[in-house]
């Protein structure tokens, strides 16, 4: 049996990062900049008012208060985006809003709570030190300063920034499209009706939400049989647009694992026993022109998902050019002792907690059978075993792979 960390390493040599890509603004979300993005500009672009209220020269109204306000004539009004009004002077004041121009000579601003809210004279009732309510010029970002590197993840933040420097697009490396797909000729859709023999196709569901929780696009098709030619004809038309291919089920030694038998003939596939629980029987390689990587997973649900998460997600996230590959790893403490095949890398599906101390204890599930589905939809982390371990006794620290943050 050939070793995880060697599998995985074989798969991350063959898979490139994909090509770098000039994308609009809102198709880059999600993906990884080639690009350092500098600012035309400042941000703030010009000093403006941070309050509604009045535009002031400090010095006026040093004295203010509610007993003797200041009184000042109403010269203005600068609404945002308006920029008529150029400058003021002493014993005058403008009326401004939330983003409009400061004018020149005004050196503070007035909130509207701190005056009478006149239109033609106003009565200030508060001094306003100099400086007070103006969002200064280049006080976020300079004029050619670098906002975004190379390597940055786009997200919501990040396409914000880009609007605000003027840009409508970005260079980044594409999301990989991934397709994935279910073999088995017991399998039917969810939703329509299912007789005794038959199951309903989960991998394909799920494997398709890890593949874009991961950062693909991904595209779930519909099962298809345990037959040659559906497998080849499928995999013909799906190539067209994908950058990755995803099988689940028909890869084990049964005398219908057609995806196996079709895809060692096209000599481009090789098929591994890997020495991990679950998910042993394992294929990868490349097919077609492009020579487009496919992985296949065992059909049994919870190594389907355990495949995914070892070898698939790194290889996703290689193609997406992220920096980082893997999931983040902790040390935690068992909670319940655990037993783990001789020779074999296990990745026990366990729930993490932080204690009140902040240490990390990890509780395995129940359901551990690699069928099994519901105990999966409770863990947030993976207990991994080594290869050389058989047992693990409670108390003992365990590296664990964290699967959700947001579980924790
Ligand atoms: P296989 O790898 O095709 O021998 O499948 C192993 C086990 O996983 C069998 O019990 C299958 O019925 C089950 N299985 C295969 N594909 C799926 C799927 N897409 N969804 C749920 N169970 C599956
Ligand atoms: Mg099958």
């Amino acid at each position: 049996m050939k070793r995880v960390a060697d599998h995985l390493s074989e798969i991350l040599s063959a898979i490139e990062p994909l090509a770098q890509l000039d994308l609009q603004l809102l198709d880059a979300d999600g993906c990884v900049l080639t690009e350092d993005v500098a600012a035309p500009w400042a941000l703030p672009q010009f000093d403006n008012s941070a309050m509604d209220g009045y535009a002031v020269i400090a010095d006026d109204v040093a004295g203010a208060s509610p007993e003797e306000p200041v009184d000042l004539p109403v010269v203005a009004d600068i609404a945002a985006g308006d920029l008529s009004i150029s400058a003021i002077g002493p014993g005058i004041c403008a009326r401004i809003m939330t983003g409009a121009p400061v004018p020149r000579g005004a050196d503070a601003i007035v909130p509207l709570e701190q005056t009478d809210r006149g239109t033609v004279r106003v009565q200030i009732t508060a001094p306003a030190a100099p400086g007070a309510h103006v969002r200064r010029e280049g006080e976020d970002v300079q004029a050619d300063e670098v906002v975004l590197t190379t390597g940055t993840q786009l997200g919501a933040a990040q396409i914000g920034l880009l609007a605000a420097v003027g840009r409508d697009h970005a260079q980044v490396r594409p999301r990989p499209r991934v397709v994935v797909v279910s073999t088995g000729s017991e399998l039917v859709e969810p939703g329509a009706s299912v007789t005794r023999g038959q199951i309903t196709d989960s991998n394909s569901y799920m494997i398709t939400a890890a593949a874009r929780e991961a950062g693909a696009i991904a595209y779930r098709v519909p099962p298809i049989a345990d037959d040659r030619t559906s497998l080849t004809e499928l995999i013909e038309d799906q190539l067209i647009r994908a950058d990755l291919v995803v099988t689940t089920g028909g890869v084990s030694a049964g005398a219908y694992d057609i995806v196996k038998e079709v895809l060692s003939e096209l000599g481009t596939v090789s098929f591994d026993q890997i020495a991990m629980q679950p998910g042993k029987p394992q294929g990868f390689g490349t097919i077609g022109e492009d020579k487009t990587p496919i992985f296949t997973l065992p059909g049994n649900p919870g190594s389907a998902f355990v495949s995914f998460e070892v070898f698939v997600r790194p290889a996703i996230r290689k193609m997406l050019g992220a920096s980082r590959l893997h999931r983040a790893s902790v040390k935690a403490v068992l909670q319940e002792s655990m037993r783990s095949p001789d020779g074999r890398r296990q990745f026990g599906r366990a729930q993490l907690q932080t204690a009140s101390d902040g240490t990390y204890l990890v509780t395995p599930l129940g359901g551990q059978g690699s069928h099994m589905l519901s105990d999966l939809a409770y863990a947030n982390a993976l207990v991994v075993v080594p290869e050389h371990v058989t047992s693990v006794s409670a108390g003992q620290v365990v590296d664990t792979v964290v699967l959700d943050r947001r579980k924790e």
